[in-house]
């Protein structure tokens, strides 16, 4: 039911009356040099219609062959989420129109996925702090091909309606993903956003630290689906389900969560019924809004793909892949938060904000724990929040981030001034030294400089100067101030300290 006079149930609210029944999908886009099925080129951003050939592009009599890199990184995120991998499986064929898929059937695996039975520890901060492990079950792993983009041209929202024509880019089309379905997760209904958001978080350190994606949400190469219905308090009924499709922000996760348990407490409450149906994710006001009317599994006639080969991964092969498994997860969080020596707190807030790898990155440029955690937690964090992006996704790397850091210890620019480089690093105005120079951001620590300005603050503040000559040290504050005010936050403070008492003792 979708009007316009919707009612949205806030979120506290629709707890206290129903419980919610969730689950996620996750595609990841590997980063394999060449597609599912052929040997066209993955590089994003491409000229469109580049990187295709008959095969992708689904031209009668192409056959397709499975990448044998792409099996083996679905077998290892199988194995990172501690599931069964399959001795023997075959792929299917799931069949549905739509212009982005030239095939007419999307080359997927249907009742015999690679990787089943799984799961992963996710760390879920809490309101009232600390942490809470969530074990989230995994059904399946399965391995798939991504489809071409469309792009709606001429409508003022950029979707297929109003527009006047659409473009398609077949670029994507046979990339190979790896979709991962959760089972239905069960916690307490006010932890349910959390979880979600902690599950893609943590699901994507993974992914990263196993190197099979650049799991970036930002680009599509990780995309969540959240599944959610609500069943009213201690019924058992189980509702119907909505699935909000291509959320694109860890942030976003836990926001559709939030609304669409809303938006289903409203309908409810008024007697109506939830469609089955996929939902649009709008970042901009944090609603959702109909999307296609969703099929069961029967409606897409999957059947077994007869142009490829089952494949049957050896169990030496997948005991040899079990060895290139990075650290686990949560033995990896708690190696950090020994070696950083962070408290429980640092550490929920830093997992919490996203933030675990692009510390852990920023300290192996050569940062101390505790800075690397400040400028994420802190500045770029609060960034981040004003652009409704991800950490991640900001546009500065722990790299920069470190050599920023670098500029402040070797007392090139002080605190102040370290946040107007962050600021021009984000602006794209180049690399921290380039910011440095082409804003002028130098603190001066010069002498001949300095100890002008310190003459000038004396002769200006005869008072003062006569107190600290009189031994009152700490009226030095104030000519310290002047002159940095008057060298607008550039001068080294502390060697202006020495210079203000040198001259006045
Ligand atoms: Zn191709
Ligand atoms: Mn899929």
């Amino acid at each position: 039911m979708t009007t316009a006079t919707q009612k949205i149930v806030p979120f506290d609210e629709a707890i206290t009356r129903y419980d919610p029944v969730m689950g996620l999908e996750v595609h990841v886009e590997l980063n394999t040099a060449t597609k599912m099925f052929c040997g066209c080129a993955t590089a994003f951003g491409a000229e469109p219609n580049t990187q295709v050939c008959p095969v992708c592009l689904g031209l009668p009599g192409a056959l397709p062959v499975v990448n044998a890199k792409a099996v083996e990184s679905a077998i290892r995120i199988g194995l990172a989420l501690s599931c069964d991998i399959a001795e023997w499986c075959r792929f299917a064929r799931k069949n549905y129109f739509y212009p982005d898929m030239p095939k007419n059937f999307q080359t997927s695996q249907y009742d015999e996925p690679i990787a089943f039975d799984g799961y992963l520890d996710v760390e879920v901060p809490l309101e009232e702090g600390g942490t809470r492990t969530v074990r989230v079950e995994i059904e399946r792993a399965h391995m798939e091909e991504d489809t071409g983009k469309s792009l709606h041209v001429g409508g003022a929202t950029g979707r297929i309606h109003g527009a006047d024509h659409s473009l398609l880019d077949y670029n994507r089309a046979g990339i190979p993903l790896i979709e991962i379905v959760t089972r239905t997760i069960h916690v307490p209904a006010e932890l349910a956003p959390a979880v979600a958001r902690a599950f893609v978080t943590q699901l994507r350190d993974l992914i990263v630290a196993l190197d099979v994606s650049d799991a970036r949400m930002d680009q599509g190469s990780l995309r969540a689906d959240v599944n959610l219905s609500l069943s009213p308090k201690d019924s058992g009924v189980l509702g119907t389900r909505s699935e909000t499709k291509n959320v694109n922000s860890f942030r976003s996760v836990e926001r559709a969560v939030r609304y669409e348990i809303g938006r289903h407490a409203g309908v409810l409450d008024a007697g109506g019924s939830i469609l089955q149906e996929t939902r649009h994710f709008h970042e901009a006001n944090g609603s959702t809004s109909a999307g296609r009317e969703k099929s069961d599994a029967d409606d897409y006639r999957y059947f077994p793909e007869p142009d490829l080969a089952p494949v049957a991964p050896s169990r030496e092969w997948v005991e040899e892949l079990r060895g290139t498994l990075p650290e686990p997860p949560s033995e990896r969080r708690r190696r950090l938060q020994a070696e950083w020596e962070f408290s429980d707190l640092d550490m929920r807030d830093t997992v919490g904000a996203g933030a675990l790898d692009l510390v852990a990155a920023t300290v192996a440029a050569g940062t101390t724990p505790a800075a690397a955690k400040k400028w994420w937690l802190g500045e770029l964090a609060r960034r981040a929040n004003e652009d409704g992006t991800d950490l991640a996704d900001l546009p500065i790397t722990p790299e920069q981030v470190a050599a920023i850091q670098g500029l402040i210890d070797a007392g090139r620019v002080n605190d102040k001034l370290a946040r107007q480089v962050f600021e021009g690093v984000l602006a794209g105005e180049g690399t921290p030294d380039e910011v440095v120079s082409t804003r002028g951001l130098e603190v001066v620590s010069d002498d001949g400089a300095l100890g002008d300005a310190v003459d000038r603050a004396i002769e200006a503040n005869p008072d003062v100067a006569q107190k600290i000559r009189d031994g009152k040290v700490q009226a030095a504050g104030a000519l310290i101030g002047a002159v940095m005010k008057e060298m607008r936050g550039q001068a080294d403070a502390g060697r202006v300290r020495e210079l203000v008492l040198e001259k006045l003792s």
